[in-house]
């Protein structure tokens, strides 16, 4: 996986959560599955489990055309958030470990590994709760490639996903972590909302840290459907709850 290049600015998200929780509620690491949504007020999201409060944050705002691009959330909660890349090697026990749990990823999913296997996704996101992302038709790298080249990627796998899953995403990622500002118009013009990388990789069962060595709060943890999916999601599952954090909603912050 190559390191992101740091090129653009990094819009970093403004607080902005309404919380309704509490230090007498329920801590860190105490098992949660799928507890009911709690009440909030007008306009509050509660589609995740939110121990802490029920959270609403919107995405940074649409800027000369371009997408904001989010590498990880600003939050005073102990939540974390995953994702899942690409597609290519379909688990059969993914649905089963992903209910579970109750992780609410962001499946960044390539029209090319979706094809043929598009009952399996569906499944699990109807299933999951989890959100559907964009991550280009196959999974070029786009940094450098001509303006509508990168369009036709990022709007095909949308449109295409639409058709085929009844999902039209509205969160992408770029290939490789790899973009440059046509991007991330690019992205905008699709109807994408915001570019998101990530802090955190899980490979071959171990979770990897750009920063430090644990999860910390508002981490976005990327992994892959891989043959190692299963090692890689019970390494996830287990760190986050090791540092305390509850998986949520990414979409839930990013609205
Ligand atoms: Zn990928």
């Amino acid at each position: 996986m190559k390191r992101v290049v740091a090129g653009l600015a990094v819009a970093v998200l403004a607080l902005t959560a309404c919380s309704t929780g509490g230090p007498d509620e329920p801590g860190p690491g105490t098992s949660q599955p799928n507890p009911a949504p709690q009440g909030g007020s007008p306009g509050v999201k509660t589609s995740g489990p939110y121990p802490f409060g029920t959270v609403q944050q919107k995405a940074p705002p649409i800027e000369n055309g371009q997408v904001p691009l989010i590498r990880r959330i600003t939050t005073d909660k102990p939540y974390v958030f995953l994702t899942m890349d690409d597609g290519a090697v379909q688990d059969p026990d993914a649905l089963k470990l992903m209910q579970q749990n109750g992780t609410h990823p962001v499946l960044f999913l390539n029209q090319k590994y979706v094809k043929g296997h598009e009952a399996y996704f569906k499944q699990i996101l109807d299933a999951t709760g989890a959100t559907l992302g964009d991550h280009t038709v196959n999974h070029p790298n786009l940094k450098g490639k001509p303006y509508e080249f990168q369009r036709k990627e990022i709007c095909d796998d949308a449109d295409d996903f639409q058709k085929s899953l009844g999902i039209r995403p509205s969160l992408f990622r770029p290939p490789f972590g790899n973009y440059d500002q046509n991007t991330l118009k690019a992205a905008a013009a699709c109807g994408m909302r915001a570019s998101v990388l990530w802090t955190a990789a899980v490979n071959d069962g171990h979770v990897q840290f750009q920063v430090g060595d644990k999860l910390r709060p508002g981490d976005i943890v990327l992994m892959h459907f891989r043959k190692t999916f299963k090692e890689d999601y019970t390494a996830f599952v287990e760190q986050a709850k090791k540092d305390g954090l509850i998986p949520v909603p990414l979409a839930d912050f990013l609205g």
